[in-house]
C-alpha cells in the first residue's frame, strides 16, 4: 500500500482531490521500460494548482494522481539504463496530467522519462528547484545560446516571486547579470533583493495594453506570464535582444505586434520544460548543480505534507505563494 493524492470526477463533473491509500496494483502498467520509484519529494507547481481544483483540464483521465514532478530512488527496472537504488529526478513527460504523478510514495514510469539526480544534489534539494528551477535554467540556456551574457546588458524577470521566476532571479544574478524583477508583490522586496535582483519594479508598469515599441531597456527577459506583460517586454527589448516565454500565469494570450521582431530583430523562444529531449534535461539538471546558490533552496522553498499541498493547490492560482513548496510525500 502507499499514500497519494487522488483526483476523481463527482455527481456534478467537479474535481475532488483526497489523501488515499492505495494498493501497489493500481499503479499504471507501463510497456517498456517500466521503472518503479519510492518517491522522496515532489512539489505544488502551478499547473499541480490547475489539475487539483480542476480549474484547467490539465487532467485527461480519472482517477489521476497528480504532481508533474518527483526525485526518489529506483526499486525496480525493467529499463536499461537504470538499477535499483539509482537516484533519479522526473519533470514533465504528461505525468500527474495522463499517467499517475509524483504526488504519492511510489510511482511506476517509464525509464526514457528519468533524468540521473547529479551526486551533489539531495532529492529534497532537487524537488526544492523541481520544474520551476528546471525550466528558469532552460530559459538561462536558451540566453546563453543567443550570446545574452552578463555583459550584455540587463535582464527582466517577470513573476519573479514565483517558482520560475525566483529560481531565474537567483541563476542570473549569480552568473553575473544585472536582475529586474517585475513582481506584483513590492511587499517581497527584499525576498527579491536576498536572490540577487539588482532592481524591483510593480508589474502594472507591464501588465496593461502597451505602444508596439516602446524605449529599449533589456538584453534578454524571462516572462513567466504571458499576456500584455510579454508583449510589453518584447516591446521595450533592445536591438537583437532575446526574450524567453516559459509561462501564462497574467493569461494565454499574446497582444503583440510584429513591430519588435521586424525593427529590431528582437528574438522570441519558447521554453517547454515537459517534452524537452534527454539530453537538455540531463544539461539542465547538471548546470543547476553546479550554477545554483544552495543558500536560495533554503529562501525560495517551504515543506508541506500530502493534505497540505491540497490547500497549497488553490492558494498557487491566487498568485499568492512566495517561492517553491516542496511536498514530503512520507511526512
Ligand atoms: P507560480 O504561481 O509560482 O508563479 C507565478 C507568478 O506569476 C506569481 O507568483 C506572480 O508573481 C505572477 N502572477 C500571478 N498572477 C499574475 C497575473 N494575473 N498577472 C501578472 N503576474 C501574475 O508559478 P510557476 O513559477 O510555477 O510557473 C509560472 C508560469 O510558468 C505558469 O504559467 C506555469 O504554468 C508556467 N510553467 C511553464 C513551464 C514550461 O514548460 N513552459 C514549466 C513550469 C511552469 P509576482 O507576484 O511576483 O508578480
Amino acid at each position: 500500500m502507499f499514500n497519494a493524492i487522488q483526483l476523481e470526477k463527482n455527481a456534478d463533473n467537479a474535481t475532488v482531490a483526497a489523501v488515499r491509500s492505495l494498493d501497489d496494483s493500481t499503479l499504471p502498467v507501463v510497456e517498456p521500460g517500466a521503472v518503479s520509484v519510492a518517491i522522496d519529494y515532489s512539489t505544488i507547481n502551478y499547473k499541480d494548482g490547475l489539475a487539483i481544483t480542476g480549474k484547467s483540464p490539465v487532467v485527461r483521465k480519472f482517477p489521476m494522481v497528480p504532481g508533474i514532478d518527483f526525485a526518489g530512488t529506483v526499486t525496480a527496472s525493467a529499463h536499461a539504463d537504470w538499477a535499483v537504488g539509482d537516484p533519479v529526478v522526473l519533470n514533465g513527460w504528461g505525468v500527474g496530467e495522463s499517467h499517475w504523478g509524483g504526488l504519492a510514495q511510489k510511482a511506476r514510469v517509464s525509464g526514457d522519462w528519468l533524468v540521473r539526480l547529479p551526486a551533489s544534489l539531495t532529492p529534497y534539494e532537487a524537488m526544492a528547484i523541481g520544474t520551476a528551477g528546471y525550466t528558469a535554467m532552460l530559459c538561462l540556456l536558451a540566453l546563453e545560446r543567443q550570446d545574452v551574457t552578463a555583459q550584455a546588458g540587463e535582464i527582466l524577470v517577470t513573476g519573479a516571486t514565483g517558482g520560475v521566476g525566483s529560481f531565474a532571479v537567483s541563476l542570473l544574478s549569480r552568473l553575473g547579470y544585472r536582475v529586474v524583477a517585475s513582481t506584483g508583490k513590492l511587499a517581497e522586496s527584499a525576498f527579491l533583493q536576498s536572490l540577487g535582483a539588482a532592481e524591483i519594479i510593480d508589474r502594472a508598469t507591464l501588465s496593461g495594453a502597451g505602444k508596439p515599441l516602446q524605449k529599449e531597456r533589456w538584453a534578454g527577459v524571462v516572462d513567466t506570464v504571458g499576456s500584455h506583460t510579454l508583449a510589453n517586454a518584447c516591446a521595450t527589448t533592445r536591438y537583437g535582444g532575446t526574450v524567453t516565454a516559459c509561462g501564462l500565469a497574467q493569461g494565454m494570450d499574446f497582444p503583440v505586434t510584429v513591430a519588435p521582431f521586424i525593427l529590431r530583430g528582437v528574438k522570441l523562444i519558447g521554453i517547454d520544460s515537459v517534452m524537452a529531449p534527454r539530453a537538455v534535461r540531463s544539461e539542465a539538471w547538471s548546470r543547476l548543480a553546479t550554477d545554483l546558490d544552495r543558500s536560495a533552496i533554503t529562501h525560495i522553498a517551504r515543506t508541506v505534507d500530502l493534505a497540505g499541498a491540497i490547500e497549497v493547490a488553490k492558494e498557487i492560482l491566487s498568485g499568492s505563494v512566495r517561492g517553491r513548496v516542496v511536498v514530503d510525500v512520507n511526512a
